[in-house]
């Protein structure tokens, strides 16, 4: 059998006439670039997250910096973020001029451990930014204490992580704005690039508004900018796939079930943690094989035997030799959780068009492998 990690075209599959007529509303509107569309599904993005501005961009790395620069932030600012995440949380910060202070993750949730942040505050220090990595929200309010006794701003990184909650605070609640990317393969994906922004705070509507659209309040009258829009094909593919978010959200989460039922107890490695009262869900079932020695071989198992497992992300940002190190970014503390994870984690196929037989068939194969061991 074959497994493969996405199922995008099984998705389009089961709601084509929906995104087929979206599509063709936009092609017959004439408009394609911050039309009806875009503006529609930028009020029906807000109305879902009970927030009042969704800013669509060009996607979800140019919402993160548009968010930084909307806050006044670049030049000789610090901002602070966990080592392991995916290269554009960091990437964003450093072109929005600012520099990225990577601190280490909490080692079961592998969100941002807030209990590191205040080592890595300095006068320079303006903002942090909390990903909610694999699907699951950091710890918010724990983050948002922190923030309100330093005076600092809080975005947050939602690219993995749309309708998740957390046990007593909301996604976008206790931040000044939140990004979110919409390439395909996030569990709001449209067919190319795009993003959003998302906040309550009227002046980052408002400049990043301007500065996506090359700082233009009206024709022929500019301030700087850049062009980083979300075209209205997309808005119209997303608006069809919005309306299943939750259910297929829901869906993911009888997988995960599923997994964790299937491999119980395996000898040779973890499964992943979910936070009591959290809604997690599940862009990723991310697995930590015990012997980091042994994760390449399990990952090459896995594909030879037709499951199309990744890792995610197996090189932590502060080992990335292709970032500016020295002007872009700088590290504090041990980044031991970070570089364990990179060195430990396997993540198995996990999308809601999967079927019984197939999560069946990965679960058998785990252990099959495990057995060997
Ligand atoms: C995907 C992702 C991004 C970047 O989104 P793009 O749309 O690919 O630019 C940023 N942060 C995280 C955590 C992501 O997973």
């Amino acid at each position: 059998m074959k497994v493969g990690f996405y199922g995008h075209v099984r998705q389009y599959h089961n709601i084509k006439k929906e995104i087929d007529d979206n599509i063709a509303k936009v092609l017959e509107s004439g408009e394609y670039v911050q039309g009806p569309m875009n503006k529609q599904f930028e009020k029906e993005l807000a109305a879902f997250h009970g927030m009042k501005h969704a800013i669509g961009t060009g996607n979800g790395t140019d919402a993160i910096w548009l968010a930084l620069m909307g806050l006044g932030i670049g030049p000789g600012d610090e901002v602070i973020t966990n080592a392991n995440t995916f290269f554009a949380t960091a990437e964003a910060i450093w072109i929005a001029g600012a520099i990225a202070v990577l601190i280490d993750c909490d080692p079961k949730t592998k969100c941002i451990d807030p209990a590191k942040i205040e080592a890595a505050i300095t006068p320079k220090t303006k903002c942090i930014i909390p990903v909610h990595l694999y699907g699951q929200c950091a710890d918010m309010p724990a983050i948002k204490k922190i923030a309100d006794k330093h005076k600092l701003f809080i975005i947050e990184d939602n690219a993995q992580a749309i309708d998740a909650a957390g046990d007593t605070f909301k996604i976008g609640e206790l931040s000044d704005a939140m990004t979110t990317s919409f390439i395909i393969q996030k569990n709001l994906g449209t067919f190319g690039d795009s993003g959003a922004i998302l906040t309550n705070n009227e002046q980052i509507n408002k400049v990043t508004r301007l500065l996506r659209a090359h700082g233009s309040p009206a024709r022929n009258v500019h301030s700087f900018g850049f062009n980083s829009r979300l075209d209205d094909i997309h808005a119209g593919i997303l608006s069809a796939k919005l309306k299943h978010i939750h259910e297929w959200n829901d869906q993911r989460g009888k997988w995960a079930a599923r997994y964790t039922a299937g491999l119980k107890t395996p000898k040779n490695f973890l499964l992943p943690y979910a936070k009591p009262g959290y809604r997690h869900v599940w862009h990723l079932y991310a697995i930590e094989v015990k012997d980091a020695a042994k994760r390449d071989a399990f990952v090459d198992f896995l594909v030879k035997n037709g499951v199309d497992a990744k890792t995610h992300y197996s090189i932590a940002i502060h080992k990335q030799a292709g970032y500016p190190w020295g002007k872009g970014a700088r590290i504090v503390g041990s980044l031991a959780n970070a570089e364990h994870n990179a060195a430990t984690c396997v993540s198995l196929p996990m999308f809601p068009e999967l079927k019984a037989e197939e999560v069946d068939y990965v679960i058998a194969k785990c252990l099959e492998w495990d057995a060997a061991q």
